[in-house]
């Protein structure tokens, strides 16, 4: 848990260039520190008027989905650009904000922290290619729900409208015959 916010000596700490996985990973966590400011993302999670001024501090309801915040526990300081929750204790930088937010573990937050680039219109400084792998998964998961819905609506389509037609035929192979070119243009024509 970052708890940078209440601790200077971790502020400080945290100027410094972190370890995380790999060399790649760097650039984009600490590209997306410096081109996104917390209250900016904080701002945008927390909707309009989510946030309001209190002294140096911008609090509001915790944006992080696993918290069910009743009062306002979340704060976000521009000045220092970091946030802390009173509420579930957890706090840092905009990077930590996002990854929470978005439901990346810790181990991902190189894929937060190139969201976060994107999201606010930035441009990455290198590819994460985990990122991309992650979201071709999803889209080929969604496209093949959204194929496996049309096949089951064009088959129903089917078997209600064309199949009563082609029972009426007597002779079964013609029948056959016809069967299998009515699914054929039907299939081609409902793709
Ligand atoms: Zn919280």
């Amino acid at each position: 848990m970052d708890t940078a916010y209440h601790n200077p000596e971790l502020l400080k700490r945290g100027k410094a260039p972190q370890r995380y996985r790999g060399v790649t990973y760097i650039r984009p966590i600490d590209a997306a520190k410096a081109a996104v400011p917390v209250i900016d993302l904080a701002d945008r999670l927390t909707g309009p008027c989510g946030l309001r001024r209190r002294g140096a501090e911008w609090v509001g309801h915790c944006p992080l989905p696993d918290h069910e915040d009743k009062s306002p526990s979340f704060a976000a300081n521009a000045e220092k650009n970091v946030w802390y929750c009173h509420g579930c204790h957890r706090g840092g930088d905009v990077v930590a904000l996002a990854r929470l937010a978005w439901g990346y573990s810790e181990r991902e937050a190189h894929i937060a922290a190139a969201e976060l680039l994107m999201e606010f219109g930035h441009e990455l400084p290198n590819r994460p290619k985990a990122w991309y792998r992650k979201r071709e998964r999803q889209v080929n998961i969604r496209n093949a729900i959204e194929e496996t819905k049309k096949g089951i609506v064009r088959r129903r389509l089917f078997r209600h409208l064309i199949l009563p037609l082609i029972d009426t035929i007597e002779d079964e192979d013609e029948r056959n015959r016809e069967l299998e070119r009515a699914w054929a243009d039907f299939e081609r024509l409902t793709a």
